[in-house]
Formats: C-alpha cells, sequence, structure tokens
C-alpha cells in the first residue's frame, strides 16, 4: 500500500511541476518558437509525461489545456493514439472534452488516415472551430509548416476532404496551406484548392490568386482565371473582406549572393513585423535549369539576431557572400527563377510555396537585368538539365553546348585539323551565343598573341 501511495504522490508532484511550466509559458506569452524548449525542459517523449500532459489537456481550461494539446500533437505515439481512443468511448466526458480528443486525433496523422474516412466534413467542422482558437496563437506560416510535415504526402483524395473541411470554416488563417496545396503536383489537389478559393469572402484570397506563378495544367490555370474573375466581381460588389491588419508587414532588406561558375544564386527576402521580429525566407536558385531548388523560411526574433543570422552565413562559406541588395532586384530573380521552375517542367517545392507569401502582395517587376535565366544549347537549342551530379553540357560564360554538339566537333574551328573534343579547347565570349573549339596549337598561337612576352 505504502509504495503505491509513494507512487502516486510522485505522479502529482511531477503533474503539478508540468502544470506550472506550462501556465507560465501561457501567462509570459513566450512564442511558439520556443516551444522545443519547453518540451525539452519537461522530457516529453517521456510515457509517464505523456500521460500527464493528456490529463492536463483533459482537466485544465483555456490555453493551457491548447497547449497541452499542442505539444502532444507534436510528439504522436501508439499509446497516446490508444488512450484517445480509450477516452472517446467513455459516456461521462464532456462535449469539450471530446472536441479536444477529436482534435488531437486530426493533429495526429497516422490515428487520423486510420479514423477518419472521405466525406465527414460535418464532424470536422465542429473540431476546427475549436482548433480555430489555437491558431490565433500561432503565425500564419507556422501552420502552413504543420501542414506541409503532417498532411503534404497524404494521397490526394484524403487530402481533398481535409481540404474541404478547411474551406467550409471560411478561415483565412488556413490560406498559408492553401498556398502550398495550390502548386501541388497532385492535380485534382491544386484544381480543388484554385476552384475553393473563389468561394471565398476574403480579400486575402484574392491576393494569393493574383500574384501566384500560372500553374502548368491547364484545369488548375482555368479554375484560376475563373475564381480570379469572381472573386474581382465580388470586390467591386464589395463582398470581400479587408485582409488582416497583421498580415500587412513591410518590406525589410533583401540580400543577394550570386555564384557565376555554378550557375547558383541565392537570395534572403526580409519583412519585419509591428513586434519587431523580422520574418524571412531564404532561397537557392539554379538559374541555368531548375529556378527554386531550395526554400527555407524563419523568424528572427529582432533585427540584430537576422542581421548575425546574415553574417553567419558569410562566414560560413567562403566562397559566396550576400550583399544587401535592392528589394526590386530580388523579387526579380524569385519572379524569374519560378517561371524558370514551372517552364522547365519541375514542381515549386512546399516550402517554397509558403514561405512566398512574403512576396505574394508585390507586383510582377517589369526592369530586366543582365542576368540569364534558363540555359539552352548555343547550337541545337536544347535545354540545359542540371538535375544529374555531374552536368555533361559545356558552360562558358553561360553559353552551353550539349553532349550531342560536342561530339559533333571534330575539327578545330581554325586550322580545319582534326580532333578529339575531349582534348579540345573550348571558347566563348559572353557577347557572342556560341563556342569555338580550337586545337592545342591553335590555342596557344591565339595565347601567344593576347599575351606577349614581357
Ligand atoms: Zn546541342
Ligand atoms: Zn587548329
Amino acid at each position: 500500500m505504502g509504495k503505491i501511495d509513494e507512487i502516486l504522490i510522485q505522479r502529482n508532484r511531477k503533474r503539478e511541476k508540468i502544470r506550472n511550466l506550462l501556465y507560465r509559458y501561457v501567462e509570459e506569452q513566450i512564442p511558439i518558437t520556443e516551444l522545443p524548449d519547453l518540451e525539452r525542459e519537461i522530457s516529453v517523449q517521456n510515457q509517464e509525461t505523456q500521460q500527464l500532459l493528456f490529463d492536463i489537456m483533459m482537466d485544465e481550461k483555456g490555453e493551457v489545456s491548447n497547449l497541452a494539446l499542442l505539444i502532444l500533437s507534436e510528439n504522436p505515439t501508439p499509446r497516446i493514439s490508444h488512450i484517445i481512443e480509450k477516452h472517446l468511448d467513455l459516456p461521462h466526458i464532456t462535449g469539450q472534452q471530446r472536441s479536444r480528443l477529436r482534435a488531437l486525433l486530426v493533429l495526429h496523422p497516422d490515428e487520423y488516415k486510420k479514423k477518419e474516412s472521405p466525406g465527414t466534413h460535418h464532424k470536422m467542422g465542429e473540431i476546427l472551430d475549436f482548433i480555430d482558437n489555437f491558431w490565433q496563437m500561432m503565425n500564419p506560416e507556422d501552420i502552413g509548416q504543420i501542414w506541409i510535415d503532417e498532411y503534404h504526402n497524404t494521397p490526394a483524395r484524403n487530402k481533398i476532404s481535409l481540404l474541404g473541411a478547411l474551406f467550409a470554416s471560411g478561415s483565412t488563417n488556413y490560406l498559408p496551406i492553401y498556398s502550398v496545396e495550390l502548386g501541388s503536383p497532385q492535380v485534382t489537389v491544386s484544381r480543388f484548392v484554385a476552384e475553393s478559393l473563389g468561394e471565398m469572402d476574403s480579400e486575402e484570397a484574392l491576393r494569393l490568386l493574383k500574384t501566384f506563378p500560372e500553374p502548368r495544367h491547364t484545369g488548375t490555370r482555368l479554375a484560376v482565371e475563373e475564381s480570379l474573375k469572381t472573386l474581382r466581381r465580388k470586390k467591386r460588389n464589395g463582398e470581400l473582406a479587408p485582409g488582416r491588419e497583421k498580415d500587412n508587414i513591410p518590406f525589410f532588406k533583401a540580400y543577394v549572393a550570386e555564384e557565376d561558375s555554378t550557375g547558383f544564386i541565392s537570395v534572403i527576402f526580409s519583412r519585419k513585423t509591428m513586434q519587431g521580429s523580422i520574418r524571412f525566407l531564404f532561397a537557392l536558385i539554379d538559374r541555368w535549369d531548375r529556378g527554386i531548388i531550395n526554400c527555407y523560411g524563419d523568424e528572427a526574433g529582432n533585427t540584430d539576431d537576422f542581421y548575425e543570422m546574415v553574417e553567419l552565413l558569410n562566414f560560413q562559406s567562403s566562397m559566396i557572400h550576400y550583399s544587401e541588395s535592392k528589394k526590386s532586384y530580388a523579387l526579380w530573380l524569385l519572379q524569374e527563377a519560378e517561371k524558370l521552375t514551372l517552364e522547365r517542367g519541375y514542381h515549386l517545392l512546399p516550402d517554397y510555396l509558403l514561405w512566398r507569401r512574403l512576396i505574394r502582395d508585390e507586383r510582377k517587376v517589369s526592369t530586366r537585368y543582365p542576368v540569364r535565366f534558363g540555359l539552352s544549347c548555343c547550337e541545337c537549342g536544347t535545354p540545359i538539365r542540371t538535375v544529374r551530379d555531374e552536368i555533361d553540357a559545356w558552360i562558358i560564360h553561360d553559353i552551353a553546348l550539349c553532349p550531342d554538339c560536342i561530339k559533333k566537333k571534330t575539327h578545330c574551328e581554325s586550322c580545319r585539323s582534326p580532333l578529339d573534343p575531349q582534348k579540345a579547347y573550348a571558347l566563348a565570349r559572353s557577347d557572342m551565343a556560341h563556342i569555338t573549339v580550337i586545337c592545342e596549337n591553335c590555342y596557344l598561337k591565339a595565347n601567344r598573341k593576347s599575351h606577349p612576352p614581357q
């Protein structure tokens, strides 16, 4: 008997400790980005902690309960799923407790797949009303990030059912998710989102569609055009709710780093919130072929943290250097890169589709800068691909020769003597779209001319 008492006392103490930590977190309004620290502090992976969090989620009120729910949803375990199932069947739980349990199930992707079949919209709606409250304390980009991590790889049918429930809520909180799925490689999904956006009554939906890069698939493209028409009409009739104040954050700074020999450019584009934090996107661009090839976004607590990050990036690499850039140039690079990605038949990355929120109300930059996007063979026009590790084309000063055309270079273009392309010298001038191939003799002669002995 004594032993059980002791265990119970210990457990109670631990529960109180966790409960107090959660209260402090909520009261001090600690940003959600610091949640991992809290999770470490309470050792969230511990089974007993999970059970205690579950109890707190069920028994406490308001944000502390939401917080426990959020932590559990970020650290799913089969054990918790089992506990939820058991509790859902209990007759004496309240309506609110039941919706918390269901919310947790929704946030548990594996459990969700098992439990919810397509066409369970009404049940979802009830849950979403509840979840909506704690979305309010999160950044829009964080909501999109959760979606990418948990749901982006869901099969199209299930995803459409889930998206249908989000659209049914009418909430603009989910726009970051729609932005990700509007560019989805799953055509049924992108079309569904394009169509559903037209049914929204918010100016934010119009903003998203207006600057979205033209979708590759015809069905989606037509749906976007149709929705744009509808939303523009609603706007004229004054039927659209204005965007939220907290989403209008001014431009802060842009940085660009360029590397000519690889065709890589990286862009940092940032905005400063009312609270002084900096939201930024970082995009790596392959301007020869693939366009946007990597992207992530984050929030720096203040300007100093942000500058420190840029400095650190410069410090880590001796090859590239980020220099501050004009906003229009950074924007132009991003716009050209996303166009190239789609033109070349690739898909925009989910993370980019999410973080391009930061440029979504920017107009198309009309200035043309002397940077070349999309490399093709200068002799036959074949697009140069950079997907493989080693590019088999010759590229000199942004002028390219494809492998087939390389093979045809069997004679020196200066003295016409036969040559082996692998041992030849290839020369190009950036102002002439041609690669000249010459033999070693001619190369040495040419070099002597241009560099007279001192
Ligand atoms: Zn060629
Ligand atoms: Zn020659």
